[in-house]
C-alpha cells in the first residue's frame, strides 16, 4: 500500500492550501465579528480569482467545468478548504450547494440543467434543499407533512420546513414534498424545484442558532409553503423518486462534511499548537511546558490522524462501490470524525483560554456551528445503529 500523494495532486494542494492561508484567513475577521453579508463581495473577489487559477469547482466533472477530482483526491483538497470557514464558499463548493448540483447534474433534464444548474456551477446564484420540517422527525424522512398535490399543469405545495441551509439569498430550493401518499412509505415524497419569489413560497425567518441567526448562505431558512403553485415541469427525476434521490445525495454530502472536518481539526490543531508556544504563563515559561497541554496535543494529533485515513479509506470505497458500497465506512466516520473534531476543538479553546470564546480566532464560531454535524445528514445515534446492526448481522450469519 502507498500513501504518498502523486506531485501533481500535491501541487494542487500546495495551491489550495496557500490560496485559503493568503487570500482566506485575512478575511476571516470581517466574517466573524460582522456576518456573511459584510464579507461577501470580498468573497466574490476570491471565487474570481479561484476561477483564474483554475481551481474552481474540484468536486465536480471536467466535462461540467471542474477539476473533475475523485473523491479521495477531494478529500485531501476539502481538508485545505476545511481550516477556513469560508474555504468551501471560495471554491463553489459549499453545502448545501455542491449536493444539489450533483443530483441536478444526475436528475436534470436539459431545460432544468440551463435554468438552475449552469449558474450554479457558473456561481451566480445558490441554491437551498428543504426536506427537514419543525413538526416532524428529520431522522425519519420517510414521515413528512408537506404535501405537493396535482392540479392542471402544476403542483400546489403545502407545508413547513425548516434548516433550509443558505435558503436566504437562494435562487431556488429543493423541495421534499409527498406527491404519491398512498405508495409505500420510501416512494411517497418527490423533489420539486421551487424558485424563490414564487408566490406562496415564503421565507418566514432565519432559525436563531447557537446565539445568532446568521444571515445569507452562513444561515438556515424557515420556509412556509402556503397553496404554492409550480409547474409539474419543475419535478426533479421521476414522481416518487425523492427520498431516492436524497440518499445518492446525502451519500457522497456526508463523506463532504467529514473531510472539511479534518480541515476544522486541523485548524484549531494549528492554533492549539501556535498558542501553547507563544502564550507564557510566567516569564520563560510557555504553556507548551505543561504535560497537560503536551497530552491534549499528541492525542489530538493521534485522532486527527486517525480521522483522516479513516475518511480516505470511506472515499476511496465509495470511489469503486459507490453510496451502498461504502455505506459502513460512512457511518462509522460520520458519527466518529464529527466527534473527534468536537474534541479538538475543546481542547484548542481550552488552551486559549478566554481567548478562545471570543471572536478573534475561528475557533468559537467552529465550536458553535460544527456541533450540529452530530446531528445532521443522520444522527450520531442513527449511525451507530445502522452500522452495529450490519456488522451483528454478519455475526447472526456466523450461527
Ligand atoms: C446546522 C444544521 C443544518 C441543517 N441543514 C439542513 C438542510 O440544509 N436541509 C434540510 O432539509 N435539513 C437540514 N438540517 C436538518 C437535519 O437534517 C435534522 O436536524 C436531522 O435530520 C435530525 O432531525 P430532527 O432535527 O428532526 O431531529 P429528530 O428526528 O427529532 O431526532 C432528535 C434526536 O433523537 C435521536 N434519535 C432520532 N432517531 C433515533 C433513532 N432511530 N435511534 C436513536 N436515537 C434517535 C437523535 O439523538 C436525534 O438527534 C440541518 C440541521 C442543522 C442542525
Amino acid at each position: 500500500m502507498d500513501f504518498s500523494i502523486p506531485q501533481p495532486l500535491q501541487d494542487l494542494l500546495n495551491r489550495a492550501r496557500q490560496f485559503v492561508e493568503t487570500e482566506l484567513y485575512p478575511l476571516e475577521p470581517l466574517f466573524l465579528q460582522q456576518g456573511f453579508n459584510a464579507v461577501e463581495p470580498e468573497l466574490q473577489e476570491k471565487r474570481r480569482k479561484v476561477k483564474q487559477l483554475g481551481l474552481w469547482l474540484p468536486q465536480i466533472s471536467k466535462e461540467h467545468g471542474g477539476l473533475g477530482l475523485n473523491l479521495v483526491e477531494h478529500g485531501l483538497f476539502s481538508a485545505e478548504l476545511g481550516k477556513s470557514p469560508v474555504g468551501h464558499y471560495a471554491f463553489n463548493c459549499q453545502a448545501p450547494d455542491a449536493g444539489n448540483m450533483e443530483i441536478l447534474i444526475q436528475y436534470a433534464n436539459d431545460q432544468q440543467k440551463k435554468k438552475y444548474l449552469e449558474p450554479l456551477l457558473a456561481g451566480e446564484i445558490r441554491s437551498c434543499f428543504a426536506m427537514t420540517e419543525p413538526d416532524f422527525p428529520g431522522s425519519n424522512p420517510v414521515w413528512m407533512g408537506t404535501t405537493a398535490v396535482k392540479d392542471g399543469d402544476s403542483y400546489v405545495i403545502n407545508g413547513r420546513k425548516w434548516y433550509a441551509s443558505g435558503g436566504e439569498g437562494a435562487a431556488f430550493a429543493v423541495t421534499m414534498a409527498v406527491t404519491n401518499p398512498d405508495a409505500p412509505p420510501h416512494e411517497r415524497a418527490s423533489q420539486i424545484l421551487v424558485p424563490a419569489g414564487t408566490p406562496g413560497f415564503i421565507l418566514e425567518t432565519a432559525t436563531p442558532f447557537m446565539g445568532s441567526r446568521g444571515e445569507g448562505w452562513a444561515s438556515h431558512a424557515e420556509i412556509r409553503y402556503d397553496n404554492c403553485r409550480v409547474p409539474r415541469e419543475n419535478l426533479l427525476g421521476p414522481e416518487g423518486g425523492g427520498f431516492r434521490i436524497a440518499q445518492e445525495r446525502l451519500g457522497p454530502g456526508r463523506i463532504h462534511h467529514c473531510m472539511r472536518w479534518i480541515g476544522v481539526s486541523e485548524r484549531a490543531f494549528d492554533l492549539m499548537c501556535r498558542r501553547a508556544i507563544e502564550r507564557k504563563i510566567a516569564p520563560d515559561r510557555p504553556l507548551a511546558f505543561q504535560q497537560f497541554v503536551q497530552g491534549w496535543i499528541a492525542e489530538s494529533r493521534a485522532e486527527i490522524d486517525a480521522a483522516r485515513l479513516a475518511v480516505l479509506h470511506a472515499a476511496w470505497v465509495m470511489d469503486r462501490e459507490g453510496s451502498k458500497g461504502a455505506r459502513d465506512e460512512v457511518s462509522l466516520i460520520k458519527f466518529n470524525v464529527a466527534n473527534t473534531m468536537m474534541r479538538v476543538l475543546d481542547r484548542a479553546i481550552q488552551v486559549h483560554g478566554g481567548l478562545g470564546f471570543s471572536d478573534y480566532t475561528p475557533l468559537a464560531l467552529f465550536y458553535r456551528n460544527e456541533r450540529a454535524g452530530r446531528v445532521y445528514d443522520g444522527a450520531d445515534e442513527v449511525h451507530k445503529i445502522s452500522a452495529a446492526k450490519r456488522i451483528l448481522k454478519k455475526y447472526a450469519g456466523l450461527g
